[in-house]
């Protein structure tokens, strides 16, 4: 090896680390009690590591006891925090302080919102950790010595562009980081103010913390006692620690402890923000796994399925092996069948939640609603318990905001409805006059509207519900209740409609519409499905819907929109006036012109637009002649 190890040597901080470290030394200066967490945090998490080694390696043991020591130096206007931890290697100092940006830095960088205090939200979620001392200090030194190592090492750097690393002689095994602090921040070195930030957002740090030889946590671990000695403010604090959401509470937790088959303890928690919907992109974290104690996974997320990634919590079991990696231990038998059971008391909760109070459960389900359905796709087992889960706006709600399940519905089904009807588009305006609705309406069928494109593909994915077949109502498979089609066929009011409707003039009528048409639309038929409109537009069975084709174009040009069925209503007046006047072929042209002109209609009842020229062009066509016939004669 060169000198270079020998000597100090000069670093320059990666791009976005030296960018980072600008931002949080100059805006974020609101809440600096947050360095102090972020560095006892990673000290404890360097404890963790040490703890663990120690089990499954003897040599490794000694009789130091773990521990987190903050020595402030009023005088020098400087605070150390002491670990004896796992420490860090010349290399390990080089990549994990200032050439490796941790994606979390990264995603932290991206996501900076402008707001200091959304910001600061963010350095715990993204884990910009360690740098957060440079909020505190104008400089900052690292003492460090690895378990490996018989030398340490000194990390040095005013946060500017570079760093440097030079060896450092007669260290304990751990880490120090020195910070010397800003001209206003003697505060920092002050040990009553110190002691407020531990009390504050250390509490649950799980090896002791020391200052002036008192302990200032007394890191009971909450999950092994029993509930019934437990307050609001202890969950809410570990929750906070868990999740380093220091600003928010819980919306619900779920404390667990089985004894058999297998025995283990746990807390779970669910955030009150979806941070997912707030466009912080994906949860990224998962639980803190524990074997007798001792955290064995800090972030496994393994342990619950994807579509319960908002949950943060902690799982302790003493049947779980120490020592093995974390592939072999995401296949051991113990492990699948805690995760089995914790999906199971999840999913229970959320029904019992639902159950008994259902404006608590919404507020869930606004926030983790479009993750939680996921599950119907995910998991196959469970999939009709999440899909049960799931809230859905419905055409018999009586407020806007009233949502209903798939069991409701299926209560107030009618006795001989076979099928489950939906409608999906892009707003419940639009839809509630969509011409597909009427017979439906008429007959108080309900219909479930889906404005969510995921919500249809994850209804249709499902397939059916209690045996009862989930089907889109503009799907030419859509199958009516036998009792509603017997009113509709033998009904008086549509003989009569249709009695004065000659049969010829309406197929000439359908055979005009298809000239004009041509390949925009699969076929043109009569409707059955209609009341008053005339006309709507159908899906040929086997297609998703218009809408859900339409999110698939957004993200896909080549990808074409199968062609949908015309449907025409002989029982409109319009059509009958059509059929009418297609008699005298005279009118031939403009029984198309129409025919084209109730296509676009029902392609902007639907929200789509239609070939806007063309169609701007046949409706001043239309005022001209009906302009032309109108007299400027008073009478
Ligand atoms: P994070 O803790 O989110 O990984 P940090 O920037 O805080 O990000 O720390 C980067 C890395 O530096 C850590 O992952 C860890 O490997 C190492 N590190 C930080 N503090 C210590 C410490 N006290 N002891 C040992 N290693 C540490």
């Amino acid at each position: 090896m060169s000198n270079a190890t020998e000597d100090k040597q000069e670093f320059t901080f990666q791009t976005e680390i030296a960018q980072l470290l600008k931002i949080l030394s100059h805006s974020l200066y609101q809440n600096r009690d947050i360095t102090i967490r972020e560095l006892v945090s990673n000290a404890s998490d360097a404890l963790d590591k040490m703890r663990f080694l120690q089990l499954s390696d003897e040599k490794l043991r000694d009789e130091v006891p773990l521990a987190i020591h903050l020595e402030p130096d009023k005088e020098n206007r400087v605070l150390t925090i002491r670990d004896n931890g796992i420490g860090m290697t010349r290399e390990e100092l080089v990549s994990n302080l200032g050439t490796i940006a941790h994606s979390g830095s990264l995603d932290f960088l991206n996501k900076l919102s402008g707001s200091a205090e959304k910001d600061l939200s963010l350095i715990g979620q993204f884990g910009v950790g360690f740098y957060s001392a440079f909020m505190l200090a104008d400089r900052v030194e690292v003492l460090t010595r690895s378990y490996q190592e018989k030398t340490g090492w000194k990390w040095e750097s005013a946060g500017t562009g570079s760093f440097s690393i030079e060896p450092a002689e007669e260290l304990e095994r751990g880490t120090q980081i020195r910070l010397y602090l800003k001209e206003d921040l003697d505060e920092f070195a002050e040990p009553l103010r110190l002691k407020t930030v531990i009390r504050k957002y250390s509490t649950f740090v799980p090896h002791p913390i020391h200052l002036e030889d008192e302990q200032l946590n007394d890191q009971r671990p909450i999950w092994v006692e029993p509930k019934s000695q437990l307050t609001d403010e202890q969950y809410e604090g570990f929750f906070q620690y868990l999740s380093h959401r220091h600003n928010e509470k819980p919306l619900w937790h779920l404390h667990l402890s089985a004894d058999s088959p297998i025995q283990f303890h746990t807390i779970l928690y669910c955030p009150e923000t979806n941070f997912e919907l707030l466009g912080f992109g994906r949860n990224e974290h998962g639980l803190h796994l524990c074997a007798k104690r001792i955290l064995v996974q800090d972030d496994c997320r393994e342990l619950l399925p994807e579509y319960l990634r908002f949950v943060y919590g902690i799982v302790d079991s003493a049947d779980l092996p120490l020592n093995v990696s974390r592939q072999a231990l995401q296949d051991d038998t113990v492990f699948l069948k805690i995760r089995k059971v914790l999906v199971k008391r999840v999913l229970d909760h959320l029904g019992k939640l639902a159950e008994q109070d259902a404006d608590r459960y919404w507020k869930f389900y606004q926030q983790f609603g479009p993750v939680l359905r996921e599950g119907v796709t995910q998991d196959f087992e469970n999939r009709v318990r999440v899909a049960e889960l799931m809230r859905l706006h419905s055409s018999q709600a009586s407020e806007p905001d009233e949502r209903t399940s798939l069991a409701e519905y299926v209560g107030r089904m009618k006795e001989d409805q076979k099928q489950i009807y939906y409608l999906c588009g892009t707003d419940l305006g639009s839809m509630g006059r969509s011409p597909n609705l009427e017979i439906f309406r008429k007959n108080d069928l309900e219909v479930l509207y889906l404005i969510d494109p995921l919500d249809e593909v994850i209804l249709t994915n499902l397939g059916e519900y209690e045996s009862k077949r989930l089907m889109s109502i503009d799907a030419a498979d859509v199958e009516l209740p036998e009792s509603v089609k017997s009113t509709e066929e033998g009904g008086d009011d549509t003989d009569s409609a249709k009695s004065d409707l000659s049969p010829a003039g309406f197929q000439r009528v359908l055979e005009l519409f298809r000239q004009a048409l041509g390949d925009r639309v699969e076929e043109v038929r009569e409707s059955k499905r209609l009341t008053d409109s005339p006309c709507c537009l159908v899906n040929p069975s086997g297609n998703v819907s218009a809408q859900l084709q339409r999110v698939i174009q957004m993200t896909n040009q080549d990808y074409e929109m199968s062609k949908r069925i015309f449907e025409i209503n002989p029982r409109a007046a319009l059509i009958k006036r059509l059929c009418d006047l297609s008699a005298n072929p005279d009118h031939n042209q403009f029984v198309k012109d129409c025919g084209l002109q109730l296509f676009s209609n029902a392609l902007l009842l639907e929200g789509m637009a239609p070939d806007t020229e063309e169609l701007v062009d046949r409706i001043k066509g239309f005022m001209e002649e009906l302009a032309t016939k109108r007299s400027p004669i008073i009478t």
